[in-house]
């Protein structure tokens, strides 16, 4: 398929500059100074020779055809399916992180595929899939190969979708969300805390990064939060996340709460109760956001899109299933015809069973 080994491992990174013998990554707001043969925080951007490579450059580990619903992104195309790959590393340090196995692969030991843009638009044709899902890790770290991706999907029709923690500069974020049409945005607590002892990183850069693409972009925005019981799934947690989205955000921005199981350095915790997610589903309901779902569990209610005028179930979901559908073409209530926040196209949903089918490495 035409691959350049020595070209894509020798990928020369944007977003940096030099301090002396070191370089600094300038893509997220960890800043890494990095010296001559190291390697930044993600592992995959590195210091050769006083210049900043990006050694993830069309190397990933592997596609998956997953339900939107799986990024989750319940306002948007709701019941197609999106062409869903990453690469090893990740520019947070969450212990509680539930794909590490990709997140804290160092390269060489992710069996790396490696699969130029062209390839990957064409993958997604292929499988006819309408959007392509940047995942699994954050698509932050590569964000060169994701642009360069981004760009021929855009220019064929196919939509691109960021699941991500937020956590860009300022000065990189513009060209990364240039041809993206949806993201998800983990906010992983509300806390400056938790994010410092839990994830490594500083919860204000997240913030700023979700007020500029509501307020600033056209990408269209929803945000998880996964409860972790004891840590950040209080009451005052939840309304204080809640009463932010609603007030500095607005009431159409989706919150998913979703689920916990204990993994990697965080095994002592319990799995979260249902009853968890249904309490935070309420809280937030009450601050007055219009599109709150639960997540990794089975509740069709917290999982279904309600009209926000007549109260009507328009979308009920099981899990990432769709089990019935009453959005029309115009995106508005089939019932009272009041306009449902995001997109929609009731020619484009499969009511599937919701499952992921795993492609593997592409070769
Ligand atoms: S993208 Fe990677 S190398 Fe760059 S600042 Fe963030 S963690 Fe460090």
């Amino acid at each position: 398929m035409g691959r350049d080994n020595k070209a894509s491992i020798n990928h020369e990174a944007r977003w940096w500059r030099t301090d002396g013998d070191r370089v600094v990554c300038e893509l997220c707001p960890r800043t890494c100074e990095i010296g001559d043969g190291q390697s930044g925080f993600c592992f995959i951007r590195k210091n050769e020779g006083g210049r900043l490579i990006q050694a993830a450059y069309g190397r990933s580990t592997g596609f998956a055809v997953d339900p939107i619903e799986k990024k989750p992104l319940n306002n948007f195309y709701p019941g197609t399916p999106v062409l869903s790959f990453g690469t090893a590393g990740c520019n947070l340090g969450c212990k509680f992180c539930q794909n590490w196995s990709i997140s804290k692969a160092r390269l060489d030991n992710a069996m790396s595929s490696e699969v130029s843009p062209d390839e990957v638009v064409a993958l997604a044709e292929r499988q006819r899939c309408p959007a392509i899902a940047y995942t699994y890790n954050d698509p932050v770290i590569w964000a060169e190969y994701v642009i360069d991706v981004a760009r021929i999907a855009r220019s064929r029709g196919i939509k691109n979708v960021l699941v991500t923690a937020g956590y860009v500069t300022e000065r990189a974020r513009g060209e990364l969300y240039e041809f993206v049409d949806a993201v998800n945005v983990d906010l992983k607590a509300f806390t400056e805390e938790f994010y410092r002892k839990t994830t490594l990183s500083h919860i204000e850069p997240v913030k700023e990064t979700l007020r500029w693409l509501v307020h600033e972009t056209n990408v269209w925005t929803e945000i998880t939060t996964l409860l972790i019981p004891g840590l950040n799934d209080s009451d005052d947690e939840v309304r204080a996340l809640s009463t932010w989205v609603a007030s500095e955000l607005g009431l159409d921005v989706p919150v998913h709460f979703t689920a916990f199981h204990p993994d990697f350095k965080m095994t002592d915790r319990p799995p979260t109760p249902a009853a968890t997610l249904t309490r935070a589903r309420r809280i937030a309901c009450e601050t007055g956001l219009r599109y709150v779902y639960v997540g990794n569990v089975h509740d069709i209610e917290g999982e279904t899109t309600y009209c926000p005028a007549c109260g009507v179930a328009v979308i009920e979901r099981d899990w990432h299933a769709i089990l019935s559908y009453r959005i029309d073409a115009a995106g508005r209530c089939a019932g009272c015809g009041k306009a449902i926040a995001g997109h929609f196209d009731p020619n484009q949903v499969h009511r599937t069973s919701g499952r992921r089918h795993i492609l593997g490495l592409v070769h």
